[in-house]
């Protein structure tokens, strides 16, 4: 193979090593809207726009690395989660996934509610006025100092996950002579993820009570007891990033399961049941979720035929999308650097992020696509590894994808489904400095979290 200016590392598929990756896409300027944002396209020139805004104005105006947010995406996937489970169910969005008072508006406008799981979010929550009661409060070690405000305030819910909490939160309630609206967590031994799941006796995790060995029923049984609680229900939650309804099915299945026993044993019919959040998203075009009338249509079946052969009044149903809803609505835009072909192997390319912007990929060995964005270029497809510039070798953007051999320092790149637990999950390793967000609709562009600055770093560091 002769070396040219841009050495391109391996090209032939009889070569390419081991990975995580198919053939390389027949038109490497082909942008698949299976993973990008609804607007995201490619103009005349060859350079992608998002909102109508090319990304190399954007790369001007906010600097890179940043997430660009597709705003007309987000309210429009709000819009379809919330017509989808209709006016007898509530669509939950989970916080975590990326809260912004941004996004506290929009979900607020188009009518979703809201889970938190930290004071920091109920803060974020309250301040962009989500109203209290649209607000469910999650945690396996929620705080004394957090629970009294979640209650004082009026929140929707609190979930609660373990005995003592029951104990604590009905105590703090009755001490502000306040009755507060609780779901007792419980895990029903499914673990969920991706195109399976796996039905256990036990669950051996953090979160929730468990089914098994009677615990979860003890858990209703004392709450019910409690003066400061109004028990309204039952929560599962399963897992992430699953497909496929079996696995809410069998939750289901051992919720009414509990339901029933509680109406045996107590006369009492709890009136909600939440399935919980987890439901996929395309990272990469071999992805393919469910649209949300699917998901809905299976959800409502399922608790419906469960509680008939139960004779249970059907109850009320909600689930809490987070990734499903943010995830898809925004990429995060890098500048190339230096670019290593390794013989062999595959090309490095190092941008001007990384894993303080994106840690999916060494936490979880996620999966994303990567194009370039700023040029079109007809050269062949190069096995890439997109890396970012920490002092880390596990510091890994894309493990795999293919991107034009001319690809060159100053190119601009984009990992398209970067809006979930990308931002939220940013940290400072290295000093980074943790970028903006920045929403885009209707051809205008508008930060909604600005980039952090060496000014805010040395302002906590106070010597
Ligand atoms: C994380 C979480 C969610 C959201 O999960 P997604 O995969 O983002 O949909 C929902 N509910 C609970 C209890 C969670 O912990």
């Amino acid at each position: 193979m002769s070396r040219s200016a841009h050495p391109a590392g391996p090209r032939h598929a009889d070569v390419y090593p081991e990975g995580h990756y198919s053939a390389p896409p027949a038109d490497l300027n082909g942008l698949d809207e299976k993973v990008w944002a609804k607007t995201v396209t490619r103009n005349d020139a060859g350079v992608t726009t998002v909102g109508g805004i090319e990304v190399t104005r954007l790369a001007e105006e906010f600097g890179t690395p940043a997430y660009f947010l597709d705003e007309a995406d987000f309210r429009a996937r709000c819009r379809a989660w919330a017509d989808a489970f209709g006016k007898d169910a509530d669509v939950f969005y989970a916080g975590k996934a990326f809260l912004s008072r941004a996004v506290v508006k929009w979900l607020h406008e188009e009518g979703l509610n809201l889970d938190v799981c930290s004071g920091g979010e109920l803060t974020t929550a309250l301040d962009a006025g989500m109203p209290a009661d649209r607000i469910a409060f999650h945690g396996n070690n929620k705080s004394p100092e957090e629970i009294e405000r979640a209650v004082r305030v009026g929140v929707g819910r609190i979930v609660l996950d373990s005995f003592q909490e029951i104990v604590r939160v009905a105590h703090i309630a009755q001490s502000l002579g306040k009755r507060q609206r609780v779901q007792i967590r419980v895990t029903v031994g499914v673990e969920a993820h991706t195109h399976e799941f796996i039905a256990t006796a036990h669950e051996d995790q953090k979160f929730g009570i468990p089914l098994a060995g009677g615990q979860a029923a003890e858990a209703v049984r004392r709450a019910l007891q409690l003066d400061g609680l109004e028990v309204i229900g039952i929560h599962s939650h399963i897992g992430s990033q699953i497909f496929d309804t079996s696995g809410f099915e069998v939750a289901a299945h051992r919720v009414v399961g509990l339901l029933k026993q509680i109406r045996d044993e107590h006369g009492v019919e709890l009136p909600e049941i939440d399935l919980g959040g987890g439901l996929g998203i395309a990272y990469t075009p071999d992805d393919d979720p469910r649209e949300p009338h699917d998901i809905a249509k299976a959800l409502n079946e399922i608790v419906t035929r469960e509680c008939e052969a139960a004779r249970l009044r059907t109850p009320r149903i909600s689930v809490e999308p987070g990734r499903a809803i943010v995830g898809p609505t925004a990429f995060t835009l890098y500048e190339v650097g230096t670019i290593k072909p390794l013989e062999g192997l595959r090309t490095y390319v190092s941008v001007d992020g990384g894993m303080s912007d994106n840690i999916r990929t060494a936490l979880y060995d996620a999966e994303y696509s990567v194009a370039l964005v700023s040029r079109r270029s007809d050269a062949e497809p190069m096995l890439s590894r997109v890396v970012g510039k920490h002092c880390e070798s596990g510091d890994i953007v894309v493990k795999d994808a293919f991107l034009p051999a001319d690809l060159a320092p100053g190119d601009l790149i984009a990992v398209p489904a970067t809006g979930a637990y990308c931002r939220s999950m940013a940290s400072n390793y290295n000093h980074a400095l943790r970028p903006p967000v920045v929403a885009v609709a209707d051809g205008e562009a508008r930060v909604i979290v600005r980039r952090e600055t060496e000014e805010d770093l040395l302002r906590l560091d106070v010597g």
